[in-house]
C-alpha cells in the first residue's frame, strides 16, 4: 500500500507535489519522496519519515520543474533501507528516469532471477526497479513508450499503478485489472494522476476520471494522451481500498467511499440487528460504517472513543509490539458515555484481533456493561500478495476459526460481519470486477500455491485513442 502521484504544471511542481503526498499519506507512513525534472536534471530529494518531516522549504524551493513525481511509501516488497525509498532514479543513456509505484509483482523472483542471469544489478529490493528496467530495456530497443508499457503489461503479474518521469514526461499505467485506484484530475495550469481523487482535491484541482485499468496516459507540455493498452474480461478492484485503505472521501472508480462504508453500516444492522444504548465507531476508519448503523437502527451514535489525531493507522504499523503500545495512546475511552451502558461498536475490519480485543478490554474498563462488535468487512481469511501488508494465514485471527471463536477471543458481548453479498451491494460493482483474495482465498491471477480465477487479458494495438486537451487550449 503506497501513494503515489505525478503532475505537469506550467507553475511548477514542487509545492504541489508535496501537498499531494500529504493528502495521500495515509496510504504510507514510511517514508516520502519528490522527483522533478527542471528542463536539464533531475532534482529529487526523499526520505523516511511523514511528508511533513521530509520535506521543508528549502528542499521544496530546489525541486525545480514543471514536471514531476512523488511517492509515499509503506514496504510490502523490499527491506526498510534507504535504498528502497521512491521515487527510483536512474540516468540511461542521455536520458532521466524517475519511477514511483503502488501495487505488488508476484513474479518478481522470476524476472529478478532472469535479468541477474544476464548479468544485470540491482540496486534495490524492491520490485520497482524491475519495472524500470523492463521500461527502459524496451525503451532502447524499440525506443517507443507505449510498447515498453505493452511488453511490461505482458511480463508482469500482480497489481501495479505506476508512475514514471522520461526526461520531463510523465507516463501513467494501471494494470489491466484495475487493482490498485489511480485517477487522473485536472489543475489550473495542468494535470494530474495519483492513487486517490483526494489529491486532487488538496489542489483545487477537478477528477476527469480514472485511469481506465490497462490504460496510458502521457502528460507533457502539449497536454494529455490516453492510449488503451490492454482490456481484461473482468476486472478486480481491491475490494479492501473501499473497506479500509482509501479515505472515505475518495472517489474511486466513479464510487464515493464514505456512501459504501455508510450504507454497509446500514446493511449491518439488518442483518444483524441488536438493542443498544449507544453506537459507537472505532474512529476514524469505523465512523462512516457506524453513522449508517446509527441511521438504520435509530440507536444514537455516540463518540464514546477519543483519538489522537497525531497518530499513525495501527494497522500499518510495521511490528505488533508498536501496534499494540500505539491502540493505548491512539484511543482514549470516555467513561462518562460508557458506563453501564450497552454499546455497538463498529469497525472496518478485524485483522489479527489484537487492537480490537484491547479496545474493548478498555471499554469495559471503563464501565461498560456489553459490547457488540459490528463489522465492515467479512472476516479476512487469506494474506494478499498484491500490494498489502497483510499478515499470514497464522497470523490472521479469522483464517482457522468460525465467528464465535473469534467472539470469544476479542471477549465481545456478540460479533457480525458484513456478508460478501451486502458488501459488494454496497460498493455496486459486480462480483467479478472485485478481487476479494484475502476474504474467499481465490485471487484473480495464479499465485502459487492458492486458488485463483484468472482473469482473461486481451492487449491492443494502441494508437493515442484520445487528447483530451492542449495547454494552449486551456489558456484561451
Ligand atoms: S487480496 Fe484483499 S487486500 Fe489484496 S488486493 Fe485483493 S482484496 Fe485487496
Amino acid at each position: 500500500m503506497c501513494g503515489i502521484v505525478g503532475i505537469v504544471d506550467a507553475g511548477g511542481v514542487s509545492i504541489q507535489l508535496y501537498y499531494a503526498l500529504y493528502a495521500l499519506q495515509h496510504r504510507g507512513q514510511e517514508s516520502a519522496g519528490i522527483s522533478t525534472f527542471d528542463g536539464t536534471n533531475l532534482c529529487k530529494f526523499k526520505g523516511q519519515g511523514l511528508v511533513a518531516d521530509v520535506f521543508s522549504p528549502p528542499v521544496l524551493k530546489d525541486l525545480k520543474g514543471t514536471a514531476g513525481i512523488g511517492h509515499v511509501r509503506y514496504p510490502t516488497t523490499g527491506a526498510n533501507l534507504p535504498e528502497n525509498i521512491q521515487p527510483l532514479n536512474f540516468q540511461f543513456k542521455d536520458h532521466f528516469i524517475s519511477i514511483a509505484h503502488n501495487g505488488n509483482l508476484v513474479n518478481t523472483c522470476e524476472l529478478r532471477d532472469e535479468y541477474e542471469k544476464a548479468g544485470q544489478i540491482f540496486i534495490t529490493t524492491t520490485d520497482t526497479e524491475i519495472i524500470a528496467k523492463i521500461l527502459i530495456d524496451e525503451i532502447d530497443e524499440s525506443g517507443c513508450v507505449e510498447d515498453a508499457v505493452r511488453h511490461c503489461m505482458r511480463r508482469m503479474q500482480g497489481s501495479y499503478s505506476v508512475v514514471i518521469m522520461i526526461d520531463g514526461i510523465i507516463y501513467a499505467f494501471r494494470d489491466p485489472l484495475g487493482i490498485k485506484p489511480f485517477c487522473l484530475g485536472k489543475l489550473d495550469q495542468g494535470y494530474i494522476v495519483a492513487s486517490e481523487s483526494v489529491a486532487v482535491d488538496a489542489l483545487g484541482g477537478r477528477v476527469l476520471r480514472d485511469v481506465k485499468p490497462g490504460e496510458l496516459i502521457q502528460m507533457d507540455a502539449d497536454g494529455v494522451r490516453c492510449t488503451q493498452i490492454a482490456v481484461a474480461g473482468k476486472r478486480a478492484h481491491c475490494i479492501f481500498e473501499y473497506i479500509y485503505f482509501a479515505r472515505a472521501d475518495a472517489v474511486m472508480d466513479g464510487v464515493l467511499v464514505y456512501d459504501v462504508r455508510r450504507t454497509i453500516g446500514k446493511k449491518l444492522f439488518e442483518e444483524d440487528p441488536v438493542s443498544a444504548d449507544s453506537v459507537c465507531s472505532v474512529p476514524d476508519s469505523g465512523t462512516a460504517y457506524a453513522i449508517g448503523y446509527a441511521e438504520r437502527s435509530k440507536i444514537p451514535f455516540v463518540e464514546s472513543l477519543m483519538k489522537n489525531r497525531y497518530m499513525g493507522r495501527t494497522f500499518i504499523m510495521p511490528t505488533q509490539k508498536e501496534r499494540e503500545r500505539a491502540v493505548r495512546i491512539k484511543l482514549n475511552p470516555i467513561p462518562a458515555h460508557l458506563k453501564d451502558k450497552s454499546v455497538v461498536l463498529v469497525d472496518d475490519s478485524i485483522v489479527r484481533g489484537t487492537t480490537s480485543k484491547r479496545i474493548i478490554e478498555m471499554m469495559r474498563d471503563a464501565g461498560a456493561r456489553e459490547v457488540h462488535m459490528r463489522i465492515g468487512s467479512p472476516a479476512i481469511k487469506a494474506p494478499c500478495y498484491l500490494g498489502v501488508d497483510m499478515p499470514t494465514r497464522k497470523e490472521l485471527i479469522a483464517s482457522d476459526k468460525i465467528q464465535d471463536e473469534v467472539r470469544h477471543s476479542i471477549t465481545a458481548t456478540s460479533l457480525h460481519h458484513i456478508s460478501l453479498d451486502a458488501l459488494v451491494e454496497a460498493i455496486g460493482f459486480s462480483r467479478d470486477d472485485l478481487c476479494t483474495g484475502c476474504l474467499t482465498g481465490c485471487y484473480p491471477l495464479p499465485i502459487t500455491g492458492e486458488t485463483a480465477d484468472p482473469r482473461q487479458v486481451n492487449f491492443i494495438d494502441g494508437t493515442y485513442q484520445s487528447k483530451l486537451e492542449s495547454f494552449e487550449s486551456r489558456a484561451s
